[in-house]
């Protein structure tokens, strides 16, 4: 029905995508209320609502903290969540071109954001276009919802909930996989603290370069002094990863940790000197369902329990360690909560601190938003439809009663902050195509 309006309107898609990637919007969260996230996020949030204006779209601007695209009328919303702001990218990183210029090669949009989350915004603009232009009847507004710190803090959904903006009723965000995400398990960040010293040894510096919690750390080194005065810098490195994947990376830490467990002294005793080995003996550093938690697997149909120890530092005679777990969507955070409390009285003198959590997303495979979503999908494509359950956190938590859906297509090597991220142009239309139908299901 909107397949002939959106084959016409391909140059203009790829234009608009290739002029989004020219921002280089990287969140930067500033004290600055003109720009609450740095000039280019202000700056690209204003070009797409001009670009929205002058389709024929209504629009709000929600003080550079995000913003939205809306059409249509009555008294449902259906709401599109996407956003703005990448992750940062330099050519030094490996980049074949300027990350943000955008390049075509092969049929193919290469940039920073092209995937991640660029092109599927794009998509979803020119999807609500093509039903706009088609003359179709809608029962429900329409509203593209464009945030400018999704890859930090989520400040722009926060405000826009803050502002008594209205939820959307149903929907979908364009910030993941096709054919659907169904499950996303429960986030936990945990950070613990314990005296630690090593025998003979004074430790001068723990580094793993400020690693994010939620990366399999690539890089770790400690530096020592011996009785002598003499300094040494023994350095780890290992292999980068998302969390959500801790055993497609090979991390540094655990490396470090291993050693040292090795080197430690025979007959101490004193948890200062022996707690790394005794966490490790407890299974702290294992990547799927720590021993300590449980002896059996924690796993259900949206996977097994997975751990990433992302940091270790060494701080006023303390050590720190912190990990991001992702925790089955059927197994209770609290009950993951409470066994590391449990490990924690294990050593009188271990501060433990729960610093981030997130709720499993779950929504019943036969429920009708999962039906509509994988039946279009199925439709469009001819492939196989059935939903999938991941590890990571998309940008459908920011509402309830919406899921992820596209727009990377099965099979397709993941580019989202990769190098040379990349946008696939035929899969750019299809997802157009794909988006405009599904929008007309949800809102007729
Ligand atoms: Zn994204």
């Amino acid at each position: 029905m909107f397949d002939n309006i959106i084959e016409n309107a391909q140059t203009a898609i790829i234009n608009s995508v290739c002029e989004l990637i020219k921002f280089k919007s990287v969140s930067v969260e500033t004290q600055n209320s003109k720009m609450p996230f740095g000039e280019a996020c202000k700056e690209v949030l204003e070009y797409i609502l001009n670009l929205a204006e002058t389709l024929g779209f209504r629009t709000k601007n929600l003080d550079g903290y995000c913003g939205y695209i809306e059409f249509g009328e009555g008294k449902d919303l259906v709401g599109i969540i996407g956003h703005l702001d990448v992750v940062p990218a330099e050519l030094e990183d490996g980049w074949y071109s300027d990350p943000f210029i955008p390049n075509i090669r092969d049929n193919k949009i290469y940039g920073r954001g092209a995937i991640d989350d660029k092109g599927p915004v794009i998509a979803s603009l020119y999807a609500m276009k093509a039903v706009l232009d088609s003359g179709q009847k809608l029962n429900k507004r329409v509203r593209l919802i464009l945030g400018l710190n999704e890859e930090k803090n989520w400040n722009c959904i926060k405000h826009y909930k803050e502002m008594g903006e209205e939820s959307p009723t149903i929907g979908f965000s364009p910030d993941a996989d096709f054919p659907c995400i169904y499950a996303e398990k429960g986030i936990l960040s945990v950070r613990l603290q314990h005296p630690f010293s090593i025998p003979f040894m004074e430790i001068l510096e723990i580094n793993c370069n400020h690693n994010a919690l939620n990366v399999v750390p690539k890089y770790c080194s400690i530096t020592l002094k011996d009785t002598h005065s003499a300094t040494t810098k023994l350095e780890f490195h290992g292999t980068a990863a998302h969390a959500a994947h801790p055993d497609l990376g090979d991390n540094a830490i655990t490396k470090l940790v291993k050693y040292l467990n090795s080197q430690l002294p025979e007959k101490q005793t004193q948890d200062e000197f022996t707690i790394l080995t005794k966490l490790y003996d407890l299974g702290l550093f294992d990547i799927t369902t720590p021993q300590f938690l449980s002896t059996e697997p924690i796993e259900d149909e949206s996977g097994v329990l997975t751990s990433n120890v992302g940091f270790l530092g060494f701080a006023n005679q303390l050590l720190e360690i912190g990990l991001n777990l992702r925790v089955p969507v059927h197994t209770p955070l609290s009950e993951i909560k409470s066994k590391f409390e449990k490990l924690a009285e294990m050593f009188p003198c271990m501060q433990i601190n729960f610093t981030a959590e997130q709720a499993p997303l779950y929504i019943e495979k036969n429920n009708n938003l999962i039906q509509t979503l994988t039946r279009i999908f199925q439709q469009k494509t001819n492939l196989p439809a059935n939903p999938i359950a991941i590890g990571g956190g998309t940008y459908a938590r920011a509402f309830p009663n919406c899921v992820a859906f596209g727009a990377n297509m099965p099979g397709q090597k993941d580019m989202c902050h990769q190098v040379n991220e990349f946008i696939d142009i035929k899969n750019l239309i299809l997802s157009t195509k794909i988006y405009a139908e599904t929008i007309y299901e949800l809102a007729k």
